[in-house]
């Protein structure tokens, strides 16, 4: 892959809509734009322009846009054409890009030349493909302030303090210890212990936002008819599973993904987890217990005044000893329970009626609270778990400079690893191992 190549690509979704955008970047774009519409277009206006083939025939109407570099979200030349949204219509528009020198771009590769011409830091570009992917509008918001740079701005400040404090233990290194006076070590101190606790409110802020993008995986155990689509749906607020009295209708829906304050619930019904003798089912069921195996917590649905049978009981000692468990009582309507919760040996239990929708409430706080979201004032902003892996790496470092306080070559050099650490998440430091990485999970087109 090189800058220097021209890169096309539609940017908008597959299907039909009103109007589909192709892309252009790179230096091809000017020439390119002038036999394409038969027009020198101004830059950053929009222009009524005829799209045509190489024989002069029209291949679209639409609006053409152009950028001039640096001023683009590449930082290249840029060509927007605003088409129709056809999947026929921008194939042609992109085989002519293709004819007049362009090659078809790579998934991320326009966010990629974005942040390597310095449009965004790392951190923003992933935060593209998150707002993208966001299926929840917490999420969405959440990234969206990651893309405007506020995740960045506070991890750029933290980098600023870290070099002030720096400087400051640096410049002591060349000075015998018993030249530093005590006003000089305390200034050193209050310094690292205030970068600290700024550290750890950006952790707590930053693994809310892995929170809102990882979510839950939670599987879901109970005999068919006890209730577990219900539940799904009720917790949903909106129908997504299928309810029917028939048991077994949700065997082969085994996941679903719901949202609780945007958070996401991703649930796996172990219905189908059944003994087979169908190589496709037992492909999928093995799937299934992978997915299982890496759950961060189980409800096992009863309905109430019943116990598990045999076969979820089998189940369930195949689910990993530390995962979190909670009964869930259901059908509380028909059998004239009270709504209610219940904690019993470290084990939560609920009775609910997933059709009335009693008791719920304490039942969806335990799901939020096991994901590990805690509700705050402060806004959340989208991280990644390299970016939690790179914050608790500067903690470390951070604390162990604290231990070394009047040692200061030992201190600035736990100091520098901090600042390294850090860096790593707008992608100052150690950033081309990742690039192929980040990128490459992206769309084609972004
Ligand atoms: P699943 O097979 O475990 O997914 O069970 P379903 O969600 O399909 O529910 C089976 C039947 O039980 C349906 O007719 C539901 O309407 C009914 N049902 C589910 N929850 C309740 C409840 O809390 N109270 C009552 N009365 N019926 C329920």
């Amino acid at each position: 892959m090189s800058d220097a190549d021209t890169i096309v690509a539609i940017a908008t979704a597959p299907g039909r809509g009103g109007v589909g955008v192709v892309r252009v970047s790179g230096p091809a774009v000017p020439v390119m734009a002038g036999i394409l519409t038969g027009k020198q277009l101004p830059p950053r206006q929009a222009t009524l322009a005829t799209f045509f083939d190489e024989h002069g025939g029209p291949l679209d109407q639409g609006i053409a846009l152009r950028f001039s570099a640096p001023a683009s979200f590449t930082g290249q030349d840029v060509l927007e054409l605003h088409g129709h949204g056809g999947h026929a219509v921008l194939g042609l528009l992109v085989k002519r890009c293709l004819m007049l020198g362009a090659r078809l771009a790579e998934p991320g590769e326009f966010t990629r030349r974005a942040f390597l011409n310095e449009k965004l830091d790392l951190a923003q570009a992933e935060s593209v493909a998150d707002l993208i992917e966001a299926a929840s509008e917490e999420g969405a918001r959440s990234a969206a302030r990651s893309l405007v740079g506020e995740f960045s701005s506070r991890v750029e400040t933290l980098v600023q303090e870290l070099i002030g404090l720096r400087t400051h233990v640096e410049a002591c290194v060349d000075f015998p210890e018993e030249e530093i006076d005590t006003a000089e070590l305390a200034a050193i101190k209050n310094k690292g212990e205030s970068l600290s606790a700024a550290l750890a409110a950006l952790q707590q802020a930053a693994s809310q936002g892995a929170v809102l993008r990882e979510g839950l995986t939670v599987v879901l155990i109970g005999r068919p008819n006890v209730g577990k689509s219900s539940l799904l749906n009720r917790l949903a607020g909106e129908d997504l599973a299928i309810v029917t009295p028939i048991p077994g209708t949700t065997r082969d829906q085994v996941r679903a993904t719901i949202h609780l304050n945007g958070v996401p619930i991703h649930l796996i019904d172990t219905a189908g987890l059944r003994e087979t003798e169908d190589e496709v089912e037992r492909l999928g069921i093995e799937r299934t217990w992978q997915a299982v195996s890496k759950a961060g917590a189980a409800l096992l649905l009863a309905e109430a005044g019943e116990s598990l049978a045999l076969p979820e009981a089998a189940l369930l000692n195949r689910l990993p000893p530390s995962l979190p468990l909670a009964w869930v009582h259901n059908k509380i309507d028909l059998h004239g329970w009270q709504a209610g919760e219940r904690q019993q040996d470290g084990q939560a239990s609920f009775r609910i009626s997933a059709l009335t929708g009693e008791g719920l409430e304490p039942l969806r706080d335990w799901l939020l609270q096991t994901a590990g979201w805690k509700p705050q004032g402060e806004s959340v902003f989208m991280a990644r778990a390299r970016h939690l892996a790179a914050l608790e790496e500067a903690a470390r470092h951070l604390t162990a400079a604290g231990s070394e306080i009047s040692q200061f070559e030992l201190m600035a050099e736990e100091l520098r690893l901090a600042q390294r650490a850090l860096g790593r998440i707008t992608g100052e430091f150690g950033a081309d191992d990742l690039l192929g990485e980040i990128f490459s999970r992206f769309c084609i087109g972004k």
